[in-house]
């Protein structure tokens, strides 16, 4: 079981309180992509400028990614800058260059239209939409997206949640999406739009899960290193994705267990910069966190 993937592959500069690294590997596309690989195949659409490297993507070809569909175009890589005060949990975007995705056309290759599994990394509204519509007859879709699309194209993001099943975007986009301060009406609001599962990703404070039967949450891992959140919530969304269509199993049971996946990933990924951490990563490693993650929650009911 593969999944398909449209989203930025990009060069990232970004500061935090304990460093800096400048024109990094990054993108939504990459993180989801990265880590989804580590539970099933992956097949990325995305676009790269003539500046983008091989070792970029030899990178991206060892984890089984298939690149058909990432194709290069005249001009210049999506770039993107942000930086982090100590609360880790929000980032400040100091620019954002679309560059070559502007005037990005997908055009599926023969081999992914038949996708079950479909996730639009964030990325403009109105591409995601362009590929879904590609896909014959998708199972699963679900989405990210952020405060950038949300303030700057608004319609075309309400348009493209009508067909998601499964929307995952941080605490902050729920409420700016719902325009509502209270997360739950705001999940109430935005579960109205089409998605029929909201998961809500809350940095270091864990993440939420809203659907109309009830809602599930979960802690994030408690760590003591944690260098660069970028691209936490497209590991988060690769672990989870990646499990389910691993099980291929969307049950309530199902999607409570990848909510852990996803937060297992998401932990090893803010301990190092760029895509560092999930180079070196086993997965041994991960099922290690996972039992932790067990004992983290683990508690008795009332008798
Ligand atoms: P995350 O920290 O998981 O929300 O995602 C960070 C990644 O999103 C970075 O690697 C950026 O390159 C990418 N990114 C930032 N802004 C955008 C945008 N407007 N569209 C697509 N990707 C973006």
């Amino acid at each position: 079981m593969s999944i398909l993937v449209v989203g930025s592959v990009a060069f990232d500069s970004v500061e935090t309180p304990f460093g800096k690294a400048e024109e990094v590997l990054g993108g939504s596309g990459t993180y989801f992509s990265t880590s989804a690989s580590f539970y099933t195949n992956v097949d990325l659409v995305a676009v790269v400028g003539e500046d983008f490297p091989q070792e970029h993507v030899d990178f991206l070809k060892s984890r089984n990614i298939d690149l058909s569909g990432l194709s290069t175009a005249e001009g210049k890589t999506f770039r993107w800058s942000g930086t982090y005060g100590y609360d880790l949990n929000e980032a400040q975007t100091l620019d954002t260059q679309l560059n070559v995705f502007a005037s990005f056309c997908p055009q599926l290759p023969e081999s992914y239209l038949q996708a079950e599994y479909v996730f639009l990394a964030n990325i403009d509204p109105e591409l995601q939409l362009d590929v879904l519509k590609q896909v014959v007859r998708p199972k699963v879709v679900a989405c990210d997206t952020m405060n950038f699309w949300i303030d700057g194209k608004r319609d075309a993001l309400i348009n493209t949640l009508k067909y998601v099943d499964i929307l995952l975007i941080n605490d902050g986009e729920v409420r700016q999406l719902a325009d509502e301060p209270n997360m739950v009406k705001a999940a109430r609001k935005v579960l109205a739009m089409g998605p029929k599962t909201l998961v809500v990703k809350r940095g270091e404070y864990g993440a939420t899960m809203f659907t109309e039967h009830g809602v599930f949450s979960a802690p994030a891992y408690p760590l003591e290193t944690v260098y660069d959140p970028t691209g936490a919530g497209d590991t988060f969304a690769g672990g989870f994705m990646g499990y389910l269509a691993s099980v291929r199993d969307h049950s309530d049971a199902a999607m409570r267990r990848a909510i852990i996946f996803g937060s297992v990933m998401a932990s090893f990924n803010v301990e190092a910069f760029s895509l560092e951490r999930m180079r070196s990563l086993e997965f041994s490693e991960v099922e290690e966190r996972y039992r932790k993650f067990q004992l983290l929650t683990e508690f008795s009911g009332i008798d």
